[in-house]
């Protein structure tokens, strides 16, 4: 499997030599081609810092970030911009839809900036619509539809340029139960139909259960990592719950 992301040994510090956070300690993970990955820690672990870095909203104090073979801590400027826009797709907690703009021209939006033709982004935007289930919510504005529905809109804005890898921060954290269990059909969907990769950060480990493989940080290093691999869902939701006990107590109380 090839890698779509290689961590190599990062590092960020924030502050001064007085006053040093080490909010990301040494951290190497890769993650292949069609994998879903979660990322859990407790509140404070450096979950968001390493995903702003791979993100580039952040930048890294030490170490390598590598998509799509390309070193991404190198980039700067409107190459960075570039890259963000085509290579990356992002969706976070609470949906960050335009308010003014339909679900069909939220999803459309990137395609149009790149000024793609209308009828391939019509296409397009069909397509993915079709495999969500939202093709019925495509006229109504973000104030008209559910948080779920939200949550769809924007997953489908973050996969309709065909990013190399999709980030999630805490996708379901604004959603209930049957919200939630939706949302991460879709992300299954996404992953297994579309073939799409997935790097997702959550406290929730019914959330992370839906993922292939889990990295478990603390203190800003990795502290175990669990493969799905032949277990059910339950099975992993189990070994997932076992290994938030070691890391000392439960993460849903902490985030
Ligand atoms: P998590 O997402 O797991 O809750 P964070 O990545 O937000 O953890 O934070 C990791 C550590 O880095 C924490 O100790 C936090 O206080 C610190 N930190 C995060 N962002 C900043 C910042 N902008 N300035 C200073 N310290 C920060």
């Amino acid at each position: 499997m090839s890698n779509v992301l290689e961590v190599k040994n990062i590092e960020k510090y924030y502050g001064n030599k007085s006053n040093l956070t080490k909010a990301i300690a040494g951290i190497t993970f890769n993650v292949g081609k069609g994998e879903f990955v979660g990322i859990m820690g407790a509140s404070g672990s450096g979950k968001t810092t390493l995903l702003n870095c791979i993100s580039t909203i952040d930048r890294v104090t030490a170490g390598q970030i590598i998509i799509n073979n390309q070193d991404i801590t190198k980039l700067k400027g409107n190459k960075l911009n570039k890259f963000r826009r085509e290579e990356l797709g992002f969706i976070f907690q609470d949906f960050n839809l335009l308010d003014t703009l339909t679900s069909y021209e939220n999803i459309a939006l990137a395609l149009t900036i790149q000024k793609v033709n209308p009828h391939e982004i019509d296409k397009r935007v069909n397509e993915v619509a079709e495999q969500l289930e939202i093709k019925e919510i495509l006229d109504k504005y973000p104030y008209q539809i559910s948080g779920g529905q939200k949550q769809r809109v924007a997953s489908a804005r973050a996969i309709i340029t065909n990013p190399k890898i999709v980030l999630a921060d805490e996708p379901t954290g604004a959603l209930d139960s049957k919200s939630a269990r939706q949302l991460l059909e879709t992300f299954e969907n996404l992953n297994q139909k579309l073939g799409a990769t997935i790097l997702m950060v959550t406290h929730d480990a019914f959330t992370a259960s839906y993922a292939d493989r889990i990295i478990f940080i603390k203190d800003g290093k990795i502290f175990n990592e669990l493969i799905k691999g032949e277990d059910t869902r339950k099975q992993f939701f189990e070994k997932i719950i076992e290994v938030q006990t070691l890391l000392g107590g439960d993460l849903n109380d902490v985030i």
